[in-house]
């Protein structure tokens, strides 16, 4: 936090702005004392006290959401008209059940962030899993002051669900594989989970209120330790047939050169994939094959061909120039209107002006109008964009 920041704009003071203002909303009796409020919010906020739900009644009732009530000298906070407006049966709830972390957030009908707590994966404990990811749940609605059952769920995770089993496939947290994770979770939460690859969630997010927002078609890319694609149309996440839309990574790259083929053997079992010239990796094992011995990572190499090392100038180079042609290829048959990067190699400056002048040798129109974009919710993406599946 910057020193001149208001104590405010802290995300703790930010959730028990959140947690009071569902609170009041859906208490019965549309008002509270703030002892009252700073007692309940306990279970929401740990330890918070009276002055803190104090500070945060006074940023509600300066937006005029909250009123004080005259009640013989106790101080009593009544919502106004303006807070029994939240739209409270709209909370949404979102899961980025990662291999390490899980991450939960909250967001209400306009997107605007409640809560959000992260946790360890349990390591290769399936159970577990399903347990803390219930607990989350719960314990969010608590928090956010809605009825436990009234939140959507959307999870977001690697690997996706198979249609002909509905058993999650192609995760890394391999303890997930081959498992009934949605069902699993239905059953515990006791309603409809939404549940999508992890990739489909960040374009997803970046469609509704990112980077994307009122395009038509968005193809959303994730470039880091592996790479991975989604596709919105319309709002809503092309899934496709087999479950696999927008699954880029594993295709060939395309227009290869004599000396790019047949490539790195990829762990699909295939060759020379996308995914083993885009990812991190990727572009560490590409440097590698041309200076023997410098075995640096993706974003030592970036940083020392911004300072004009020419060895590393010449990888990334190469490796835009290959992102361009893979690019293209979508283009030729999704043409979407928006393409957005996400994961660690989308933070490089470079890519969003010279991809767009490389990628036209390569696509089949006269003019090219696709916009290439940076993420606007770079690590949350994920977890918003499950929040914003179910719906
Ligand atoms: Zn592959």
């Amino acid at each position: 936090m910057m020193p001149d920041e208001p104590a405010t704009h802290t995300p703790r003071h930010e959730t028990l702005i959140g947690a009071i203002r569902r609170y009041l909303a859906t208490h019965p009796a549309a008002a509270d004392t703030v002892e009252g409020i700073a007692g309940w919010a306990v279970g929401a906020v740990a330890s918070v006290t009276a002055d803190e739900v104090r500070t945060a009644l006074t940023h509600l009732e300066a937006r005029g959401e909250v009123a004080r009530v005259d009640a013989g000298g106790a101080e009593v906070f009544a919502r106004t008209a303006a807070l029994a407006r939240v739209p409270v049966g709209a909370l949404r709830i979102g899961v980025d059940l990662g291999g390490s972390k899980t991450e939960i957030i909250a967001l209400d009908g306009d997107g605007r962030e409640l809560l959000r707590r992260r946790e360890a994966t349990p390591h290769n404990d399936y159970e577990a899993i399903i347990a803390l990811v219930a607990t989350l749940v719960t314990d969010a609605e608590r928090t956010c002051g809605i009825t436990p059952g009234g939140a959507t769920i959307g999870i977001g995770t690697p690997g996706s669900l198979s249609r002909a089993t509905g058993l999650l496939r192609g995760s890394n947290s391999v303890c997930l594989n081959g498992m009934p994770v949605k069902r699993d979770l239905e059953a515990r939460l006791g309603r409809t989970v939404a549940l999508a690859n992890d990739a489909n969630c960040f374009a997803l997010s970046e469609a509704t209120d990112g980077a994307g927002q009122g395009a038509a078609v968005v193809f959303g890319v994730i470039l880091g330790t592996g790479v991975g694609g989604g596709i919105v149309v319309n709002g809503r996440v092309l899934e496709g047939r087999n479950a696999i839309g927008g699954e880029w990574g594993h295709n060939p790259l395309p227009w290869p050169r004599d000396d790019e083929r047949p490539g790195a053997p990829c762990f699909c079992g295939q060759r020379g994939c996308i995914e083993t010239w885009l990812s991190g990796p990727g572009m560490a094992r590409d440097h590698h094959a041309v200076v023997p011995g410098d075995m640096s990572p993706a974003h030592e190499i970036v940083a020392r061909a911004a300072q004009h090392d020419a060895a590393c100038e010449a990888t990334v180079a190469r490796y835009e120039e290959r992102l361009a042609r893979s690019l293209a290829h979508v283009i030729n048959i999704v043409d979407p209107d928006v393409i957005v990067l996400g994961g660690g190699l989308s933070n490089v400056d470079r890519w969003y002006k010279s991809v767009p002048r490389l990628w036209t040798r390569w696509i089949f129109s006269d003019s090219v109008e696709t916009v290439l974009a940076r993420h606007a919710h770079g690590d949350s993406s994920g977890v918003r964009g499950a929040a914003w599946l179910a719906g």
